[in-house]
């Protein structure tokens, strides 16, 4: 037998004693959790630190409820190891595996926590209707590109690009407006 192959059957029957394991720690989770219907949140309703993270006995360890969640329901993470498990919603106590994340250390789960929570990009706050109605708070209400830029949750730059007709461009309000005038 090559080494390889004894590699193979010890990976082998550790997945196997893994998946048992993994299957009693589901039901155990499962069986003390409740699913929030407007959020899809599973909620888990077990012993909690004081930091306010769900615990989870794994053996003769405990470990936070992300890193077993993870475990579960990825194939490759390890419980053990480097990765991280992360959520993406706002539930701590959250099992949901929709509602996770890993990475395979810190820097790269900093990223994706970042990438995933990270508000929409400000060319996207806008759409036509949007740009219109911003021309018009200017146009007709004295709105300032400073305001509008709160208001909208866009840059004071974008702001004034929109009234400026840079982006968003939409001639035919301005013709129209020319006529008006
Ligand atoms: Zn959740």
């Amino acid at each position: 037998m090559s080494p390889l192959e004894v590699d193979v059957y010890d990976l082998n029957v550790r997945n196997s004693r893994d998946q048992d394991l993994k299957d009693r720690i589901y039901e155990r989770l499962m069986g003390r959790s409740e699913s929030d219907p407007e959020t899809s949140c599973q909620v888990y309703l077990g012993a909690w630190t004081d930091h306010g993270n769900a615990k989870i006995r794994v053996g003769q360890r405990v470990f936070n409820l992300n890193r077993v969640a993870a475990w579960i329901f990825f194939e490759t993470f390890e419980l053990w190891g480097e990765n991280i498990a992360f959520h993406t919603c706002e539930t701590p106590a959250c099992f949901n595996p929709g509602h996770l994340g890993v990475a395979k250390d810190i820097s790269e789960a900093l990223r994706e926590i970042h990438r995933l929570r990270r508000p929409r990009q400000p060319g996207r706050r806008l759409n036509k209707e949007k740009a219109t109605q911003l021309r018009l708070r200017h146009f007709d209400e004295e709105a300032t590109a400073n305001i509008l830029a709160t208001e909208f949750g866009l840059s004071k730059t974008s702001a004034q690009a929109v009234i400026e007709n840079k982006t968003w461009k939409d001639d035919a309000f301005y013709e129209r407006r020319k006529r008006c005038a």
